[in-house]
C-alpha cells in the first residue's frame, strides 16, 4: 500500500514535471521522497533555481510563499492548506509600519518565517543561517529585527555597533526549552556537547556549546569527534544526523520540540496535491515584487 503511494507520486511528479522540496523539520519519509531536503535558505535557493514547472513544498505556508515570490511563474503547491508557523503569525505588515514609523532611521530585517505581507513591508529578509551576515551588510545603525526576538537577540550580540529594536515573536517549540532542560541533559551527558538553534532562548543558548541553523547544526555534528551530541532544534532533523552519522548517537536536549505543522505533510496529501494541483500558493503581484525585493537583497549578501 505504502510502495504503491510512493510509485503514484513518483509517477505524477514527472508527468506534471514537478520538484518536491521538504523542510529538515518534516516527517522522515516526506524528507526521504523530496528531491531536494534543505532548511530555509537552501530551500529558497532550490525554489529559486529550479526548472520545473510545479513546486510541491512540504513545509509551511511561509516556505511556500518564499518560493513562489522567488519565482513567480512556477506553479507553488502545499499539501497542506493549514500548515502555518504560529510564529509567522505574530506579526503583521501593520505592526512593522507602527515600528517604522516610531523608528523612521532603522532597517527593517524580517526573518524568513514571516509571511509575503511582512516580507513586502521589510527591507531585507534573513534565515537563521545568514542573520548575522544580512545584519553586518547594513549601513543603518538601528535594525528593527521580526519577528523572532530570540534570534534577534542572538544576532545583537554579534554586531554591538547596531542598536536593536526587537520585536516580541518566537517560535512556540524552541522557545519552550529551558535551562533547566539543559541542566537535566548535562547530568544524563556531561561530555556531550549541547547544538541549539539560535530561535532558543537567551539562556539555554549561553549554556550551549554550539548554535546554528538546522543545516549548520548537521555539518557540526557530521565534523564532530564526539560520539554523542545533544540537539536543540526540532526533532525532523535527527533523521538526516542518523542517516548522516551512523556511528554517533543524537539526544534531543527535550522530546517535546515537535512542530505539529511541520508533521502535516503525508504522502496521501502530498498525493493529492500533485494529483488535484492543490493548494496553490496565490499572490498578489505587487506584493510579490515588493517581497521579493527583500528576498533578493538576502540572497545577494555573501
Ligand atoms: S518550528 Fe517554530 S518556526 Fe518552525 S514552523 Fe514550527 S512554529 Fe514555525
Amino acid at each position: 500500500m505504502q510502495l504503491k503511494i510512493v510509485e503514484d507520486i513518483i509517477k505524477l511528479k514527472k508527468q506534471r514535471n514537478a520538484v518536491i522540496l521538504a523542510h529538515l523539520y518534516e516527517r522522515p519519509e516526506m524528507q526521504d521522497i523530496a528531491d531536494f531536503v534543505g532548511d530555509s535558505l537552501e530551500l529558497s535557493r532550490k525554489a529559486r533555481d529550479t526548472e520545473a514547472d510545479v513546486i510541491a513544498f512540504c513545509g509551511v505556508r511561509f516556505m511556500g510563499e518564499t518560493a513562489k515570490i522567488l519565482n513567480p511563474q512556477k506553479i507553488v503547491l502545499m499539501p497542506n492548506e493549514d500548515a502555518g508557523c504560529p510564529m509567522a503569525d505574530m506579526v503583521t505588515a501593520d505592526d512593522v509600519y507602527e515600528l517604522r514609523r516610531k523608528h523612521p532611521n532603522a532597517a527593517v530585517v524580517c526573518y524568513v518565517n514571516s509571511s509575503a505581507e511582512v516580507k513586502a513591508a521589510s527591507d531585507i529578509c534573513c534565515t537563521s543561517s545568514n542573520a548575522i551576515k544580512v545584519v553586518k551588510s547594513l549601513k543603518e545603525e538601528e535594525i528593527i529585527f521580526v519577528p523572532d526576538k530570540n534570534l534577534g537577540h542572538y544576532v545583537s550580540k554579534f554586531v554591538p555597533n547596531k542598536k536593536f529594536i526587537l520585536y516580541s515573536g518566537y517560535c512556540p517549540i524552541h522557545d519552550s526549552v529551558t535551562s533547566s532542560d539543559v541542566d537535566k541533559v548535562r547530568a544524563s551527558y556531561p561530555d556531550a556537547p549541547i547544538l541549539a538553534h539560535p530561535e532558543c532562548t537567551p539562556d539555554v543558548l549561553d549554556m550551549a556549546d554550539f548554535i546554528g541553523s538546522t543545516a549548520q547544526i548537521i555539518d557540526y555534528a557530521i565534523n564532530s569527534n564526539e560520539k554523542t551530541l545533544i540537539i536543540g532544534t526540532e526533532n525532523g532533523v535527527l533523521h538526516q544526523l542518523k542517516k548522516l552519522c551512523k556511528d554517533k548517537e543524537f539526544i534531543m536536549l527535550n522530546n517535546s520540540m515537535v512542530c505539529p505543522d511541520m508533521k502535516k505533510a503525508t504522502y496521501e496529501s502530498l498525493f493529492n496535491a500533485l494529483d488535484k494541483l492543490q493548494y496553490k500558493v496565490e499572490l498578489d503581484e505587487k506584493l510579490t515584487e515588493k517581497a521579493y525585493g527583500s528576498l533578493d537583497r538576502m540572497l545577494s549578501v555573501h
